[in-house]
């Protein structure tokens, strides 16, 4: 239990793997929204056994921080994922549930208390597991067909500033007249370096292509999330490769 983050409770739930992992296994922190209504009704949900569903920690509205599973077993958070070459990544993960009900019931700013846990705690576990920055990632990265959480306002830039995940480093000024513009390149071109960044690009119809987009553009150009690929993406995945 992380020692220096005050008025930390626990509230274990039922839901994880009851052989316990090697600290060298942690590998990502992965970052969720709840997408429920309420704290209540999200905490009912993460220590309900028939849910199958769990996370490490979880931040309330007033940024209190839970534990609900030991970072060494591992939480039900991830599900079917993958990055790079790994595959599911619950087993090699740290899932933190941030409360905010989502785009389905109210998507709201995740607010300052709440950011603030969030960089304590991360804090914390990059330095006792040696976590890597490009290692620090959303729900939605790992899986884009099946996930938008924490989405487009998700602090990623802010985070960055604090050595928390990656930010690209364009100067956004002189390059947002190319957002909505078409690239030059074909779309292979662009999916090549979303693979060679992390993404697992696979899809078997337009609108599966779109979320996968969509994911990245959560993450890295929040301004605009269209599903399409455009110049400002194309120079945007350039920077972060
Ligand atoms: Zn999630």
């Amino acid at each position: 239990m992380p020692k220096n983050v005050e008025k930390m409770s626990i509230n274990y739930s039922p839901n994880f793997d009851t052989t316990k992992r090697h600290k060298n296994k942690i590998k990502y922190i992965i970052y969720h929204y709840t997408g429920m209504k309420n704290d209540s009704s999200a905490i009912k949900k993460l220590t309900n056994p028939n849910s199958k569903v769990s996370c490490h920690y979880y931040i309330t509205k007033n940024g209190k921080l839970i534990q609900m599973v030991p970072d060494l077993y591992i939480s039900w958070h991830a599900g079917k994922s993958k990055w790079k070459q790994d595959e599911s990544l619950n087993k090699n993960s740290i899932g933190i549930e941030i409360s905010n009900p989502g785009y389905e019931l109210g998507y709201r700013n995740f607010n300052k208390k709440q950011i603030s846990c969030l960089i304590k705690i991360s804090n914390i576990l990059i330095k006792k597991y040696k976590i890597k920055k490009e290692n620090i990632l959303g729900h939605s990265d790992i899986a884009p067909l099946r996930k938008k959480d924490p989405g487009e306002r998700f602090p990623w830039k802010l985070l960055a500033s604090k050595k928390i995940g990656i930010w690209h480093k364009i100067n956004l000024k002189k390059i947002s007249n190319l957002r909505g513009k078409k690239s030059e390149y074909k779309m292979e071109f662009f999916l090549i370096k979303l693979r060679k960044f992390g993404y697992s690009t696979t899809y078997s119809n337009t609108n599966e292509l779109k979320k996968i987009i969509k994911s990245f553009q959560m993450r890295f150009r929040p301004e605009l999330i269209d599903g399409k690929f455009d110049r400002e993406c194309f120079e945007i995945i350039k920077s972060l490769i």
